[in-house]
């Protein structure tokens, strides 16, 4: 079968191996992969800034937003023709792992499917235990791919409505920072549960992100006319800002507009350098006398891609064909590397494998 591979730590490494098809143990799955949504980390990746090979190899099969068609079930968990997503990490042993709450690894030698440690999902075949396969219904094929970024929103937006119950006051504003996919998707979900939603990005607003946006009624924000510091002006006491560009200039800029008794989620992760001056008495002072609240979130366990497909369903029904107009490209598997190359209006390139 054929994949798509990089070498961790190498720049513009990208390339198709031949590889021998993968073989079921007990307990595992024959997946025939369909389609693979391509991210900023997969392009991180390519660049050299980010991910690790499995153990003894050199490169890594790309690739961790996945949806495919169960070949050979191989255990009575799952049925031939279901469609389903593979889940991201695989645990190690630590408490959390152990739990099921991987997401949340203590040890840090979980590894993640073409990311870290473990070869990912830019291939034809795909051999895993069911436990790490979420079903979805066959409604939601074309925009599967779209359920591990789902599930990255999903759990920072759940643990961000969590924490700002603290106070008794609703959560009459919630900002979304950035309106790339993971922005566009935590946008979605913020409006399934009505919250009044701002999105902020620097594209003009005759985008088709900002029309995205607008389209399921949140409110869009260009960022050159309206930047993050001038958002309480603008729109006042800022409850929820959900952080989606992994920029780190903005992440900070975010904690220094971060309303009363409001909750910050950066979900962005940043690489290199870029060191920033902040008035750490200001900032401090500030977050202290506001109980102002900032956490970061990463990956998402089964729970997440579970309720991550729901609101897939919900906002299909809710807003019929806005999830497949977030996928502008599609490709074929040789062609693979013209989705690394990062393209403004591009929102997300889908690879397709069958
Ligand atoms: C993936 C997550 C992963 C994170 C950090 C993201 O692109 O969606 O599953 O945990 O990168 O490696
Ligand atoms: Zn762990």
């Amino acid at each position: 079968m054929k994949a798509g591979v990089v070498k961790p730590g190498q720049k513009d490494s990208a390339g198709l191996i031949e590889m021998d098809m993968p073989v079921i143990s007990s307990g595992q799955a024959l997946v025939r992969l369909l389609e693979l949504g391509i991210d900023g980390t997969d392009i991180e990746i390519n660049r050299g800034e980010y991910g690790e090979a499995p153990p003894d190899k050199d490169f890594i099969v790309l690739g961790h937003e996945a949806v495919g068609q169960i070949e050979n079930p191989g255990t009575t968990k799952l049925y031939k023709d279901d469609f389903v997503v593979p889940m991201v990490r695989r645990p190690d042993e630590c408490i959390d792992c152990q739990r099921g709450q991987l997401d949340m690894c203590l040890e840090g030698k979980y590894q993640e499917c073409g990311i870290k440690g473990a070869h990912g999902f830019l291939r034809e075949y795909l051999a895993e235990d069911a436990d790490f396969l979420v079903p979805v219904p066959k409604e939601l094929r074309n925009i599967a791919v779209l359920a591990e970024p789902t599930s990255i929103a999903t759990k920072g937006m759940e643990q961000a409505i969590e924490f700002h119950n603290r106070s008794a006051n609703p959560i009459n504003i919630a900002v979304v920072l950035g309106a790339g996919p993971l922005g566009l998707l935590t946008t979605a979900l913020l409006k399934l549960h009505n919250y009044n939603t701002y999105t902020l990005d620097i594209v003009p607003k005759s985008s088709l992100k900002a029309q995205l946006v607008e389209s399921i009624g949140a409110n869009y924000l260009e960022g050159n006319e309206s930047p993050v510091v001038s958002l309480p002006d603008k729109i006042g006491n800022l409850d929820l800002i959900m952080e989606a560009t992994g920029n780190s200039t903005v992440a900070f800029q975010a904690m220094s507009v971060l309303g009363t008794n409001g909750v910050l989620c950066l979900m962005g992760v940043s690489t290199g350098q870029k060191p920033l001056e902040i008035n750490a008495s200001c900032l401090n002072m500030q977050m202290v006398l506001g109980n102002k609240m900032v956490f970061g979130t990463v990956s998402s366990n089964r729970g997440h891609f579970e309720r991550s497909v729901q609101s897939l369903t919900f906002m299909e029904q809710k807003w019929p064909g806005w999830l497949s107009r977030l996928i502008t490209r599609r490709l074929t598997l040789d062609k693979f590397r013209d989705a690394l190359d990062s393209t403004p209006d591009n929102i997300k390139t889908v690879i397709e494998l069958a």
